[in-house]
């Protein structure tokens, strides 16, 4: 039985035509050399162009171009943390956040947020949570792993609380805004309330245009502080790939033809993990809004004992069973926060999918039965 994983924070899609002939085109044209460091003008205008056509105005300096995502966390934790600083996180979080802020010197602190409120965040919530200390308020929409997309009107209502804290800044992870299904996105930029020299909005290519390995991301935000990222990011780095960044700059002019067809699958792919999960009695789960994961509890399955004589206890515990019996892989919901669930990927092929949805199934019901005989 072949290995299922549905583990992996990246689609099985490959990267739209449009980059990889670009990036051929830029190769074959001797763009191997150094770029600027803060990303070529031209995608730093068509990154400014994407959200001008979202109502917002964001000028080519006040975007800056990072090897990935990640990097341009690490960017932005780096200039901004000292000693003493809080990074508030509300979780279920993506556990790079935390692996991120091991190398930093500041706490991250982390807001539970719960699956019997659909992981709504409340201004009451973030009041209560942010003090003198936080320097950092780490919103990701849509979630990593809830799938949770938040409102205009429920991002403006934090937005008050986020303006009573002059020291904190707000980076809105958006790296999954053009993966959504039925309502659409709406970026923090666009809010009222959101203040340009304290918001920021980190995004990237590896997830919306199935171009993870490729490693593009970047960062919107004040044009003192992509400047001192800038600095950053030329003491460390350099700038990404010009050959890559050609590719990312074609994926983005093409993104009206080259994502339907992705979102078209995940669209579908999704209504086949909702109706895998229906046929499995004690689970609960968030319908997702965005992204591509499922993020159920499974907590009902634990302290059962497997065919193999080993007593599951823990999320971890369940996911090796299932990966060792069955080839299936999960994600322990241990490493975003929330132990008993487990995070879900349907980005992969339907036909693997539905195979998958089956092995879970059986696994889960075959732990239930098996303690019964007992
Ligand atoms: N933010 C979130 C919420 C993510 O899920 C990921 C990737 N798993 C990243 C950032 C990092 O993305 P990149 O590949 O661009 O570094």
């Amino acid at each position: 039985m072949e290995v299922i994983s549905l583990a992996a924070g990246s689609s099985y899609f490959r990267s739209p035509e449009a980059a990889t002939g670009a990036a051929i085109a830029a190769l074959q044209n001797g763009k191997t050399f150094y770029g600027p460091t803060a990303g070529t003008l031209s995608l730093r205008k068509a990154i400014s162009q994407k959200y001008k056509a979202d109502g917002v105005e964001v000028q080519p300096e006040q975007v800056l171009v990072t090897p990935g995502a990640k990097q341009a966390l690490f960017n932005l934790f780096t200039v901004l943390l000292k000693e003493g600083d809080e990074v508030v996180v509300p979780t279920p979080a993506w556990f790079g956040f935390q692996e991120l802020l091991k190398y930093s010197p500041a706490k991250g602190i982390a807001l539970p947020t719960h699956l019997s409120d659909g992981y709504k965040l409340t201004p009451d919530m973030l009041r209560g949570t942010l003090t003198h200390r936080t320097r950092i308020l780490l919103l990701t929409n849509p979630g990593n792993p809830t799938g949770r997309m938040y409102t205009k009107h429920e991002l403006e209502a934090l937005l008050e609380v986020v303006n009573d804290f002059p020291n904190l800044y707000l980076i809105s992870d958006e790296i999954y805004d053009l993966v959504t299904y039925g309502r659409p996105f709406t970026t923090i930029l666009s809010c009222q309330g959101a203040k340009a020299a304290r918001t920021i909005v980190v995004n990237g290519f590896s997830k919306s245009f199935a171009m993870s390995g490729w490693r593009l991301g970047f960062i919107l935000g004040p044009e003192d502080l992509i400047q001192r990222c800038i600095d950053f990011q030329q003491a460390t780095l350099s700038g990404a790939s010009v050959f890559v960044q050609d590719a990312a700059e074609a994926a983005l002019k093409a993104r009206a033809q080259a994502l339907p067809p992705m979102q078209e699958v995940l669209a579908r792919n999704r209504e086949i993990m909702q109706q895998g999960l229906d046929a499995i009695p004690h689970i609960s789960y968030y319908l997702p809004d965005g992204a591509y994961y499922f993020f159920p509890d499974l907590s009902y399955y634990l302290h059962y004992t497997s065919i193999t004589g080993d007593v599951i206890k823990t999320t971890p515990d369940l996911c090796r069973y299932l990966r060792g019996c069955y080839n299936l892989e999960l994600a322990s919901g241990d490493s975003f926060g929330a132990p008993g669930h487990v995070r879900m990927s349907f980005a992969i092929e339907p036909g693997r999918l539905r195979e998958a949805m089956q092995r879970l199934r059986q696994g889960l019901a075959l732990l239930i039965t098996d303690e019964r005989d007992r």
